[in-house]
């Protein structure tokens, strides 16, 4: 049976520290903009933190909300690409095949999470800066759509590694850059398919729903609210 990439995401735990963000720039070779670009809207994180306000002055709460690809399964990005870059995998995945994107940007338009990103330049890794570029990955070039995979590149090298000594995957196995660095726990990734999985005890609880459900996406990735907020 394959496997069903999923994430949960606990939003009582989740302190707004940006470890994940940081991260995830560090493994995906994500690069940094600047201020200029970002003034322009142009700034670029695979994932980002939501910050928002509840309650009236003084009596207000800070919230927070890590927001990344929903890899949903109805994806929007998917049938307006008329090169078929953006395409779903057989383990859920909604994949991104630079070398067929031609950035129309389709599929950013069509998103309705904004978690799709153009290079509108060629990057640049000042020294040493260059030596951190992880070769798993590769590096964008100018006119491209880029977006999370889960880190499709440890999925893989976990499938692997679990071939290679000749076992099943075990559920905790593959980590994405974000959850592995999440210091509270908050994020939690593994195969929704199997049904012992943490990831899929957690999405049978009734606390959890998708980010803008009611659009028909269908996203894999479920946000737990705070207790507070249930
Ligand atoms: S690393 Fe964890 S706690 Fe920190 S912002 Fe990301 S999800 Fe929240």
């Amino acid at each position: 049976m394959p496997h069903k990439w999923g994430l949960a995401v606990d939003l009582d735990a989740c302190t707004g520290c940006g470890a994940c963000v940081t991260a995830c720039h560090a493994e995906n070779n994500i690069p940094t903009v600047g201020p200029d670009q970002a003034a322009r809207g142009r700034a670029m994180h695979w994932i980002r933190i939501e910050r928002y306000w509840e309650g009236e002055f003084p009596d207000v709460r800070l919230r927070f909300r890590p927001v990344m690809c929903q890899q949903c399964d109805n994806a929007p990005c998917e049938p307006v690409c008329p090169t078929y870059a953006s395409h779903h995998t057989e383990e859920g995945l909604n994949a991104q095949v630079y070398n067929r994107c031609i950035g129309t940007r389709y599929c950013a338009n069509a998103c309705p999470y904004n978690v799709r990103f153009f290079e509108f330049f060629n990057p640049v890794w000042e020294k040493p800066l260059h030596l951190q570029l992880n070769p798993d990955v590769s590096v964008r070039e100018v006119g491209v759509m880029e977006k999370c995979t889960f880190c499709v590149q440890r999925i893989n090298a976990g499938k692997i590694q679990a071939k290679a000594e000749a076992r099943e995957l075990a559920d905790g196995d593959i980590k994405p850059a974000c959850a592995q660095s999440c210091p509270s726990k908050a994020l939690v990734f593994g195969d929704a398919s199997d049904p012992d999985s943490a990831v899929s005890k957690l999405r049978r609880s009734s606390r959890g729903a998708g980010l803008l459900e009611d659009l028909g996406t269908r996203p894999n990735v479920t946000y737990f609210p705070r207790h507070t907020e249930a």
